[in-house]
């Protein structure tokens, strides 16, 4: 069943965006969905989507350019109509302790994690404030509320995102806007694919809940956070962390 709800995913071909386009397909949203690269993937996500009844439109878009996001969410609205949900979920890792990092492993992680969130909210965010409606969720991640070592970028990126909702988040309430911010812990995708056993078993033990957590238990609570049920809720940081950091 579909309805005049349309939802924008950024890097929703795999991970938690693809979990996230999911979740609101099968709520009615119709989906806008971006990513980079994963040709294959980004067209697999695109058909569950329209398998689940609900108009799809997928396109390549790379957050890091403003005069790409422009076009894609024109186009897009074009497509399916005005955005009224935007998800921000495209990221990267790129880890290295400080003082070996490279200034390039320092922008990379900058301009696709913080400027490209600013990107997306920058276009997005003036089309929902002139409709008067709208509800926008960025992924942080614990390591942007607590730190951890070797993602000095990262954390710096997701520590930005954190001011960057809180901050617009007051800017556009007046105008029936929300803005909150969704923190996982260690989320089961390609990016913690990367960690090798020694990590991956660290990591574990620091988890009450005894597992990573899936990419659904994160598009679960993006999804209460985009609806009506969360009306009351903005500028608010939730973690999604099986506990990790209590
Ligand atoms: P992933 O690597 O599986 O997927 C990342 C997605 O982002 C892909 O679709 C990719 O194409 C897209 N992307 C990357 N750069 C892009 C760009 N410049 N423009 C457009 N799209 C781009 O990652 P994931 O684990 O699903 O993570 C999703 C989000 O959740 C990220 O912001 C990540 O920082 C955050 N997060 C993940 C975890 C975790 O444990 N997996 C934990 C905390 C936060």
């Amino acid at each position: 069943m579909t309805d005049d709800r349309m939802a924008l995913v950024t890097g929703a071909s795999r991970g938690i965006g693809r979990a996230v386009a999911l979740r609101l397909a099968a709520e009615g949203y119709a989906i806008a969905g971006c990513s980079t690269s994963d040709g294959e993937a980004a067209r697999k996500t695109r058909a569950e989507v329209e398998s689940m009844g609900v108009p799809a439109w997928f396109a390549p878009c790379d957050v890091r350019d403003v005069t790409q996001v422009e076009e894609f969410v024109k186009a897009a609205e074009t497509a399916l109509g005005p955005v009224t949900a935007l998800v921000n979920n495209a990221g990267i890792t790129r880890d290295r302790p400080a003082v070996l990092m490279s200034p390039q492993e320092w922008g990379d992680v900058v301009d696709t994690n913080l400027t490209g969130t600013w990107n997306t909210c920058h276009v997005v965010a003036y089309r929902m404030l002139k409709r008067k409606t709208g509800s926008i969720v960025n992924l942080s991640s614990i390591a942007g509320v607590y730190g951890n070592a070797g993602q000095t970028n990262y954390a710096a990126t997701k520590a930005g995102i954190v001011g960057l909702s809180r901050s617009l988040a007051k800017e556009v309430a007046r105008y029936g806007i929300r803005v909150n911010v969704v923190a996982p812990g260690f989320i089961d995708t390609d990016m913690t694919a990367e960690l090798g056993e020694k990590q991956r078993a660290q990591a574990l033990g620091r988890i009450p809940l005894g597992r990573f957590g899936d990419p659904a238990d994160v598009a679960d609570l993006v999804a209460f956070l985009l609806s009506g049920r969360a009306a009351y809720i903005t500028g608010q940081v939730v973690q999604v962390d099986g506990g990790m950091v209590l």
